[in-house]
């Protein structure tokens, strides 16, 4: 699922049914369950460590899962070490920014998570479908994204990225899931029906973006989410194991605690 640097991504490649090793939602429970836990246990020595910072990335087409993988996955983790930030259109004051400007304010600090939910990929996504900005301004901004990820991960943030691949029967079955559910109107926009009928050009902006974009600094993680039980579990794994990786320890204390009496 970890897309290699500069292979060409045909998302036809990648089920979005893919169910992985597991034959039902109830047998992914307690490995999902565990991964949690584990989650949690190494976001306390990521704390306490102060070393690395955790830069999550979310992105996917309406209904693709993005405020659920973050309902269900980042359960694991403690609120005081993670900041959760959705990136909507951009307000004035942004828009008199480069594009950049409110990704890098909102970048995680050591010790910490921060969980994107869209990112700066929407300046090469939404921007590019609905032509906010002509084609030879957004053209360049692969290399600049690079560049700026790149940047990040030399300076302690460890970035993972995910795009929530859904088939487009799936998206249609869950807007129409918020259309006959009251509790779920609020969640339907009539912009995604309208956004619906890009599919296509999404489909290639996103091809684009993972052909272009997953570095060995940054990469991308193309997951299965038809499902929503198995796209949480790849996710919660894909965590786990790049914090695992990070060989992540208590600092050693200060002054020699053995000879400190508490009265
Ligand atoms: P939602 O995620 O449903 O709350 O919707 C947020 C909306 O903001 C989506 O329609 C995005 O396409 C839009 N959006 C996010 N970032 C940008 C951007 N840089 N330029 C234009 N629209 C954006
Ligand atoms: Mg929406």
């Amino acid at each position: 699922m970890r897309v290699k640097p500069s292979t060409k991504v045909s998302l036809k490649d990648y089920d979005p049914n893919d169910t992985g090793p597991f034959r039902s939602a109830d047998e992914a429970e307690a490995p999902l369950r565990d991964l949690r836990e584990e989650m949690g246990k190494l976001q306390n020595i990521l704390y306490a460590d102060n070393r690395w910072a955790i830069l999550v990335i979310l992105q996917g087409l309406d209904a693709a899962g993005k405020d659920g993988t973050i309902r269900h996955v980042m359960s694991g983790l403690s609120p005081l070490g993670v900041n959760v930030v959705s990136f909507k259109v951009p307000s004035d004051e942004e828009k008199a920014h480069d594009y950049l400007w409110r990704i890098h304010k909102a970048t995680p600090s050591r010790g910490h998570f921060a969980i994107f939910n869209r990112s700066h990929y929407e300046d090469v996504l939404v921007v590019r479908v609905h032509e906010l900005v002509p084609r030879k301004v957004w053209k360049h901004r692969f290399r600049q994204i690079n560049e700026f990820e790149r940047t990040l991960e030399e300076n302690h943030t460890v970035l993972l990225k995910f795009f929530l691949h859904i088939s487009k029967d799936e998206q249609k079955a869950r807007l129409q899931e918020r259309l006959s559910d009251p509790t779920r109107y609020w969640k339907f926009s009539v912009a995604d029906v309208e956004e619906r009928r890009h599919w296509s050009a999404y489909r290639q902006a996103y091809e684009d973006v993972l052909t272009k974009c997953s570095t060995k600094a940054a990469p991308w993680h193309v997951v299965p989410a038809n499902h929503k039980w198995y796209r949480n579990f790849v996710v919660a794994q894909t965590i786990v194991e790049t914090l695992r990786d990070l060989k992540l320890r208590y600092p050693e204390p200060k002054e020699d605690l053995s000879k400190i009496t508490v009265e």
